[in-house]
């Protein structure tokens, strides 16, 4: 995965990292992990097996719905709910089935709703 430091890319500083067809950008003072690169592998295994564009179409869709709905909708979207249950799992992509984001698009499970009692606990 080709890693790019910038100053402008993500375009919000409460995003650490943006993947842009499986070029991952970060901006300069952040900690690049093992976590945060095995997050973006999984997006970009999203992207290609969507051919990139319609991935970036549903992921706007998706969070546009999920504002409507009140929910968290960055932490909602299918694509980032698949990436954050798996990130700590260095192995997911060697035997992850295609489209298994479309099982995130459904109601949320445990872990989920255990991060969001947490965050809302932290602010
Ligand atoms: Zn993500």
């Amino acid at each position: 995965m080709k890693i790019v430091r910038s100053k402008y890319l993500p375009p919000s500083r409460r995003h650490a990292a943006i993947n842009l067809f499986g070029i991952f950008f970060v901006h300069p003072n952040v900690h690049v992990n093992e976590r945060l690169i095995n997050h973006e592998r999984i997006h970009t295994a999203q992207m290609r097996e969507l051919l990139y564009i319609p991935f970036y179409l549903i992921y706007l869709i998706e969070w546009l719905l999920r504002l409507v709905m009140k929910d968290n909708a960055y932490l909602s979207i299918g694509f980032e709910r698949e990436a954050y249950r798996h990130e700590d799992d260095p192995s997911y992509l060697e035997h992850r089935k295609h489209y298994a984001w479309v099982k995130y698009l459904r109601k949320k499970n445990k872990r989920q709703r255990k991060r969001k009692r947490k965050r809302k606990n932290r602010d």
